[in-house]
């Protein structure tokens, strides 16, 4: 039996890629916002129905430099979640600012809105909620908390690429918001992000911050880093561009497929589908309840191993629990992130996945059932 992998890069044809990359053995200009990295940042504005994007070499640095463009005080706390991968807690720490961990919604595993309100201290500044497995949060209620209280919103939308609420881009909700161009992400730049967002007087920041703070000729704003997109991972973009509907619906076949043998199963929580909400078939989470299904989600996952399946404990262990936090952050105080972090498993979903790879894949987990 072939082994299945829990992800597998879209890639466009060898000979497409070459293609378009021919034209930089001609201008030997391989980085610094050269042409095919205006193209992919004009093609993703229309895309993505936003009026600036801003390119980066990978989201994780997109996301730090946007907290930093926001110039927030020095000892301010950051509203977000633990239930999310390791950049969104990282990038908010890097700026020196202090996490402070919000429950998530058991069903959409977003930031509970309603949880919000009784963490805003007077060092409150913003908020960085996480649009899960492109599960999109509750955008009306965050909004409605952040005017009230006069505090920042960014969204960490690395997995909610293409993803619309009630026909509005997820680029478009709260401040700014960050996409991951990662590998293993529905669209990819080989490694890459971007930042998008509507206010213009961001863009002169951003630009300079991602280039060591230059803004000029002979003008360095800020003490910069370097988080430029290069050409190569600018012109994988535009190639895989041209596939990303075809790779969506490759992915909705594969995610219906595993709803047709998985939906009301007891004791397996399945991804909600969202009112209102254009999906990208981003992630296929499955959260086991042991006491009803039988078998614990690591004993899936043993089960899935022994048959040359991969699957990922996506997210586990909760941020706030990292070592290099030192027990700074008490777990209980998100019981809800804490409880699905124990019991979630995220199934194989890529692009190439075949109805009959899943057919195995669900086999092999229901076969776990007691
Ligand atoms: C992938 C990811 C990131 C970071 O993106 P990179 O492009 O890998 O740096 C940030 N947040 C979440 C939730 C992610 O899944």
């Amino acid at each position: 039996m072939n082994s299945i992998l829990v992800t597998r890069s879209s890639m466009p044809d060898y000979e497409e890629y070459c293609e378009e990359i021919k034209d930089l053995w001609d201008s030997h200009w391989l980085t610094n916002m050269g042409v095919k990295h205006q193209q992919l940042q004009k093609e993703l504005e229309e895309l993505l129905d936003v009026p600036h994007v801003i390119l980066y070499t990978n989201g994780h640095l997109a996301l730090e430099n946007v907290i930093a463009a926001l110039d927030l005080p020095k000892d301010g706390e950051v509203i977000t979640t633990p239930f999310t991968f390791a950049s969104t807690t990282h990038a908010i720490v890097r700026n020196g600012l202090k996490p402070v961990f919000c429950d998530i919604d058991p069903i959409s595993f977003t930031m509970d809105p309603a949880k919000i309100e009784s963490l805003i201290t007077d060092k409150t500044c913003a908020i960085v909620p996480v649009h899960v497995y492109g599960n999109i949060c509750d955008v009306d209620g965050i909004r409605q908390i952040a005017d009230r209280h006069n505090l920042k919103v960014i969204y960490d939308a690395a997995h909610a690429f293409g993803v619309k609420y009630k026909g509005i881009s997820a680029a478009c909700f709260g401040d700014a918001s960050m996409f991951s161009f990662h590998a293993t992400k529905v669209f990819n730049t080989i490694e890459g992000g971007a930042v998008c967002f509507h206010d213009d007087s961001f863009v002169r920041t951003l630009n300079a911050l991602k280039n060591f703070g230059i803004n000029g000729p002979d003008e360095v704003e800020y003490a910069g880093g370097n988080a430029k997109m290069s050409e190569f991972q600018a012109a994988m973009g535009i190639c895989n561009l041209r596939h990303l509907d075809d790779a969506i619906e490759c992915r909705k076949k594969a995610v219906e497929r595993y709803r047709s043998h998985l939906e009301g199963v007891a004791g397996i929580q399945l991804n909600p589908i969202q009112k209102g909400v254009t999906s990208n078939y981003a992630y296929f989470p499955a959260v086991f309840d042991e006491t009803v299904f039988g078998a614990t989600r690591n004993e899936v996952m043993d089960a899935l191993a022994q048959n040359g399946i991969g699957a990922r404990k996506y997210f586990y262990p909760l941020t706030s629990t990292f070592a290099c936090f030192n027990n700074a952050y008490d777990a209980s105080e998100t019981p809800i992130a804490l409880n699905i972090s124990r019991r979630v498993l995220t199934l194989p979903l890529y692009e190439e996945l075949s109805t009959d790879d899943v057919d195995r894949i669900c086999k092999v987990i229901l076969d776990c059932k007691k």
